[in-house]
């Protein structure tokens, strides 16, 4: 029988946060039983909520896609976990398992597009719409639930799930490490990891950033130096002397600025807007730089990152709240007030 349980969600994108019910499947052999304790609020729940990207899917919907909670049962042919552990979900449930990307290890970039946790239909299974985290339980396959190790402080751990993942993928696919100079541009939920993240691998890290008033923060997150994006004269004086940004600003914005700042070969990774963006391409030509992008991440790297996490006992920082100031913690993530990434707490 499937199960109804209580939800935090919207039912149009203008409508407000609010209490509703959705229906969980009923728990298959393979699948894993979840009571949650915390979820991460990430910018993407606002975009998705209220169809700033154009491929919102269905209403109602509860958004949440960093999930940390405890097994309450497993199906009877899972193996990866137990009754009682603690366990994450991320940005996905599901995927094809067959094309190149999956057998690669890179669900997110499934041929057939995998099943986001919030947002999709769940084509491996019922075809129902699929809803996220900000709830009190959800139902998983194994294959897409990750272990967390149990010296992280769960709240902080949320974060990882997303804001962590969409961070450590793009910084170990172009190999940050000791030698690099890597700059971070926005200190938000993402950014605050992307700092962390890169600090730990051995980079030189430098925060970019709109807001002045967030640069000793950058640095006790680990950035060496802050770069303000708004002084041109600071701006003009590091052109040329990065080799990778990690751009995770959410709304449209000029590159040129930041492209500017890449040297030869250097590389601009875009995580943030998913819109048109512009760019001179006197800029990518000369200096042979390079603008890309990255997708959350595969659900081998986010092991891999979470075995990190635990072993540098590295989490995010987060502001707790409780469900019922969801709409409140939105208005603030949308002026860029967070620091660094908002958690609910679901025994609230
Ligand atoms: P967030 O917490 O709101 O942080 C974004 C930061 O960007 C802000 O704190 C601000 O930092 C900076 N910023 C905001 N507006 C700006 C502007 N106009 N120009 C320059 N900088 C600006 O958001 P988040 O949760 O980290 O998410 C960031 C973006 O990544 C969102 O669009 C989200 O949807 C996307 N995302 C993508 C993936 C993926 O797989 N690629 C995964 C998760 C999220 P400062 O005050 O320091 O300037
Ligand atoms: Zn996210
Ligand atoms: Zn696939």
């Amino acid at each position: 029988m499937s199960q109804s349980v209580s939800a935090y969600g919207v039912t149009s994108d203008s409508s407000p946060v609010e209490k509703l019910f959705i229906e969980r499947r009923t728990p298959g052999p393979k699948d894993v039983s979840i009571d949650i304790e915390y979820c991460g609020i990430c910018h993407s729940d606002i975009h998705q909520a209220h169809n700033d990207w154009n491929n919102t899917r269905h209403y109602p919907l509860v958004p949440g896609h960093e999930i940390i909670g405890r097994v309450t049962s497993i199906g009877k042919d899972v193996s990866q976990f137990k009754i009682g552990e603690r366990v994450s979900v991320g940005c996905m449930v599901n995927s094809c398992r067959t094309c190149g990307s999956c057998s690669d290890g890179d669900e997110q970039y499934c041929e057939r597009f995998p099943i986001m946790t919030y947002g999709g239909f769940d084509y491996y299974h019922d075809n129902a719409p699929t809803q996220g985290g900000y709830a009190e339980h959800i139902v998983v396959d194994e294959d897409f639930v990750v272990g967390v190790p149990e010296n992280l402080d769960p709240a902080g751990a949320a974060p990882l799930l997303c804001a962590g993942i969409t961070t450590w993928s793009p910084l170990k696919h172009w190999n940050v490490g000791p030698g690099m100079k890597v700059g971070v541009i926005g200190l938000g939920g993402l950014g605050h990891m992307g700092v962390k993240f890169a600090s730990a691998l051995g980079a030189h890290v430098v925060m970019i950033t709109t807001s002045p008033d967030k640069a000793a923060d950058a640095e006790r997150l680990g950035a060496h130096e802050v770069l303000i994006s708004k002084d041109k004269d600071a701006m003009k004086a590091a052109r040329g002397t990065f080799d990778f940004l990690l751009d995770t600003v959410p709304v449209n914005h000029p590159l040129n600025p930041y492209t500017g700042l890449l040297k030869k070969d250097g590389t601009l990774c875009l995580v943030g807007a998913l819109e048109p963006l512009t760019f001179h391409a006197g800029l990518v030509v000369g200096g042979r730089r390079k603008i890309s992008g990255s997708a959350i991440g595969g659900i081998r790297e986010t092991r891999e990152m979470l075995a990190f996490c635990g072993k540098h006992n590295i989490t995010s920082d987060v502001e707790i709240i409780r469900p019922d100031q969801i709409n409140e913690a939105w208005n603030r993530v949308q002026k860029s007030d967070v620091k660094y990434r908002f958690v609910i707490d679901f025994k609230k």
